[in-house]
């Protein structure tokens, strides 16, 4: 599946905030959005300002362009994701929600063992991970409660899997995940609820910019 290969820190400032792309970069003053917290291009910084003034559909497109770019989506397929979510009973929005934080590279950066979604994305393509001891390179792939996540036997022996362990004991796991640091392997225990997702989504909006 397809991927956006450009700079990452170009749509922090697009989105005016802190999408958190990078990892420790992040957290440091090299972070792009700390020297330039306005939208990249010619008009950037004129173009400032608009906030409240902002029409409703630039309102709902910004907050589904925030959430494909946090999950690192294209939009054929968070297109396809909303399909899904509106399929299945209960809210629309949390269940997208869900269903992105469901995906196995989200799964493994929530599990605390990558430093951001593209580097969980890249180890799940190489076929680091299995899925209840099948080997993948689906990043994409949707889990479900009981699923177990572990990297592959092969891979251990390698430096990075190796470090691994000391790596994740210093990141937090999410609380509807379970993890053995030291086997570097965990389980999906349940969907995550609302308050276990990003606060700064605004899933309202984006079914309102998929219902227009
Ligand atoms: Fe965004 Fe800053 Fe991280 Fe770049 S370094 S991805 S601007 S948070």
């Amino acid at each position: 599946m397809a991927r956006y290969t450009g700079p990452a820190c170009k749509l922090c400032r697009r989105e005016g905030e802190k999408l958190f792309l990078k990892g420790e970069r992040c957290f440091t003053t090299k972070c792009a959005f700390e020297a330039r917290a306005y939208p990249p291009g010619e008009h950037g910084r004129t173009g400032q300002g608009r906030g409240d003034r902002a029409s409703d559909y630039a309102k709902q497109l910004r907050a589904k362009q925030k959430a494909r770019r946090m999950y690192g989506i294209l939009e054929r397929q968070f297109r396809r994701y909303f399909g899904v979510a509106l399929q299945r009973r209960g809210l629309t929005g949390l269940n997208l929600l869900q269903t992105l934080e469901l995906r196995l590279d989200n799964v493994i950066y929530r599990m605390g063992f990558a430093e951001n979604r593209a580097q969980a994305r890249q180890m799940v393509a190489h076929g680091h991970f299995t899925v209840n001891g099948r080997r993948t390179t689906i990043p994409s792939m949707l889990l479900r409660a009981g699923d177990v996540v572990e990297v592959r036997e092969a891979s251990r022996s390698r430096t990075l899997f190796k470090e691994l362990p000391d790596f994740a004991e210093k990141r937090q796991c999410a609380m509807w995940l379970d993890r053995d640091v030291k086997k570097v392997s965990g389980r999906v225990l349940r969907l995550p609820e609302r308050g276990e997702i990003d606060g700064n989504l605004s899933e309202q909006l984006i079914v309102e910019y998929y219902s227009r």
